[in-house]
């Protein structure tokens, strides 16, 4: 087996034990492969081994992953910031994004989104963690623009996305990710997606009810930035 074979294998069972510890249907959790930095071959091996949910967090990279893999049915969701010069391609090429923060990106994602495709799929970045944050919409911004969204005719909100500032403190951990699940529940909305968890804290996040945990490092291996 491969080591990206190993490490979902490795992930399958962490994500079965932890729902199954909070009498969670394992199958609930789905696997998002964060992809960022690693070349099209790793993404061919996740799927190899039975995953078909991507994230990106950089466009140029991953349209230029996405050319080479147009033989696989991959499922690419964007989830790094967004700058409204950007926001047409990602309503071109992607089906899920999981980091819209403020309306303006969100109209803009509408508007571009191509007649031919079904709703975009989104999730509202909220940040639960203060001034440590700067990406994410505020706790009291949220409902008035989960309500913006959810009238945009060519987006569909599924729900809630979050980075909470990390922490190996389980208890935080869970505190963290409790309040947005709580956030969500306030919005009264008929929202079926928490998209919370990374290699470190999925655990806790599935705990809190999360549906996507977005998995990059447990996956793939350490990233690389630095430049040759
Ligand atoms: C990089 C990244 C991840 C994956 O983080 P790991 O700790 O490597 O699992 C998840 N979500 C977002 C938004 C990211 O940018």
């Amino acid at each position: 087996m491969s080591t990206i074979a190993e490490n979902i294998s490795t992930l399958a069972e962490r994500i079965r034990s932890a729902a199954q510890a909070v009498q969670r249907d394992p199958a609930s959790v789905g696997l998002l492969a964060v992809s960022k930095t690693k070349p099209a071959s790793d993404l061919r091996e996740a799927y190899d081994a039975g995953l078909r949910d991507f994230g990106e967090n950089y466009l140029q990279e991953a349209l230029g992953k996405q050319a080479e893999l147009t033989d696989l049915p991959l499922i690419w969701h964007f989830i790094g910031p967004i700058q409204s010069n950007k926001t047409r391609a990602i309503a071109e090429n992607f089906a899920w994004v999981h980091s819209v923060d403020r309306l303006k990106i969100a109209q803009r994602l509408s508007e571009q989104r191509p007649p031919a495709l079904p709703p975009l799929n989104i999730c509202i970045q909220v940040n639960v963690s203060g001034e440590a944050s700067k990406s994410g919409c505020s706790p009291e911004d949220l409902p008035a623009l989960a309500q913006a969204i959810s009238a945009l005719p060519n987006l569909k909100l599924r729900g809630l996305m979050a980075i909470p500032e990390p922490t190996d403190d389980r208890d935080e951990q869970n505190a963290s990710f409790a309040a947005v699940s709580t956030l969500q529940a306030q919005l009264g909305l008929p929202l079926d997606t928490l998209s919370m968890g990374m290699s470190h804290d999925l655990e806790a996040a599935i705990a809190q009810g999360a549906t996507w945990v977005r998995i990059g490092t447990a996956l793939f291996g350490a990233r690389d930035y630095g430049q040759p």
